[in-house]
């Protein structure tokens, strides 16, 4: 990912934004190696580990229920 590096919006290496994938399953993309994941819960803290590349990122929610 590239970007100017100097704004925030940029600057988003760690964070993943939320989204609704085919199945309506709550997803993220892996901000490292892009890779699609799904989950159900999320800990307190909104972080997920990428089971492929090991990346710990955190999750921007897209809906609070
Ligand atoms: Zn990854």
């Amino acid at each position: 990912m590239s970007g100017c590096g100097s704004c925030s919006a940029c600057s988003i290496g760690d964070k993943a934004r939320e989204y609704i994938n085919f199945f309506g399953e709550s997803t993220v993309k892996c901000p490292e190696c892009e890779t699609e994941i799904t989950f159900k819960d999320l800990p307190k803290n909104n972080k997920l580990t990428c089971p492929s590349c090991g990346a710990v990122f955190k999750v921007i929610r897209l809906l609070l229920n």
